[in-house]
């Protein structure tokens, strides 16, 4: 199908991205596009223009920044894959991102439009909780930073508003953590139907688990039945029984609510065993 007939404007600065975002509350921002194109071909979309923000120098790359490690909104996954500051800080994202579509897909995709468009069974939101990333937004009166936890609110929807760029990415450096994502994907789509991603540093356990409920969302009974306690098999085995209640979960053609429940519960599983190598 066709999209329906829109302007389209290529942003020189985040500046001016701003400024045509504010002049047009049918506009959108395009980044990889990968998401919204196919969105529009389907008329789920109709903005009225596409702001092009995919090559502004402000929105990409990656750099340390003391114990933080700072990724621009517009930077691919192609590159995140690549950048070493990533493989060596942050080795969740590199494992997450061979899960994610094609080399197509990530050689186009972003990180901050997977995270705005906040798809329920996207794999980068679990990543985001996990490693306990903030995000940053830029908007006409400023900018502000907002916790992964507070930052996917709904389906297809987060804390960001209308008239904001989400801009850059926090993620904080854990040396020595532990990490892994296990996915369980769609047999068609290849989105997660359930996937879960873990970071084990020192003795505390942070996971989230995506494609289950409305949006992506932390495992704290799991995290919870894990504190303080020694990460051996049967522990681990033990703690990732019953995580999350059926009623609350998705049901669709590819899985039912119960066995949504059941796949987090071998999700868990299978990620903390990946990654602490059991
Ligand atoms: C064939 C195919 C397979 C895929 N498989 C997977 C998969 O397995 N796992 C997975 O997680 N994803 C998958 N995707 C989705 C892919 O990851 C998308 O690239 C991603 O969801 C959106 O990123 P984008 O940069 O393409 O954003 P776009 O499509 O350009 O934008 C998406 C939305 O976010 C908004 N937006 C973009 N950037 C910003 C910003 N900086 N600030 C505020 N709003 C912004 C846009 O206005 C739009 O509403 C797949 C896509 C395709 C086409």
């Amino acid at each position: 199908m066709y999209t329906a007939a829109f302007n389209y404007k290529r942003a020189n600065s985040l500046a001016e991205a701003l400024a045509l975002l504010q002049q047009d509350p049918e506009a959108k921002l395009l980044a990889g596009g990968h998401s919204l194109i196919p969105a529009m071909k389907l008329r789920l979309a109709a903005p009225s223009t596409l702001i092009d923000i995919s090559r502004l120098p402000e929105l990409k790359g990656v750099r340390r920044e003391g114990d933080t490690l700072v990724v621009g909104a517009a930077t691919t996954y192609r590159e995140l894959e690549d950048n070493p500051l990533v493989r060596e800080h942050c080795p969740l994202l590199p494992q997450v991102l061979q899960h994610v579509g094609d080399p197509a897909v990530r050689s186009k995709g972003t990180l901050g439009g997977s995270l705005a468009h906040a798809d329920p069974a996207a794999d980068l939101p679990a990543a985001m909780l996990a490693l306990g990333a903030r995000m940053k937004a830029m908007g006409p009166t400023g900018s502000r930073v907002i916790e992964a936890d507070e930052f996917f609110t709904g389906m297809f929807s987060t804390a960001l508003n209308e008239k904001e760029i989400l801009t850059e990415i926090h993620i904080p450096i854990r040396s020595g953590a532990k990490t892994a994502y296990a996915k369980f994907p769609h047999p068609a789509s290849r989105y997660a139907i359930v996937g879960v991603a873990v970071v084990v540093d020192g003795g505390t356990v942070r996971a989230a688990v995506t494609g289950a409920g409305e949006h992506a969302m932390r495992l704290t009974k799991l995290e919870e039945a894990l504190s303080g306690k020694e990460l051996t098999a049967e522990n681990i085995a033990q703690a990732c029984q019953n995580l999350l209640s059926p009623e609350a979960l998705n049901e669709d053609r590819a899985a039912s609510r119960t066995y949504r429940a059941h796949l987090v519960d071998v999700m868990a599983k299978r990620a903390l065993m990946q990654a602490l190598g059991l």
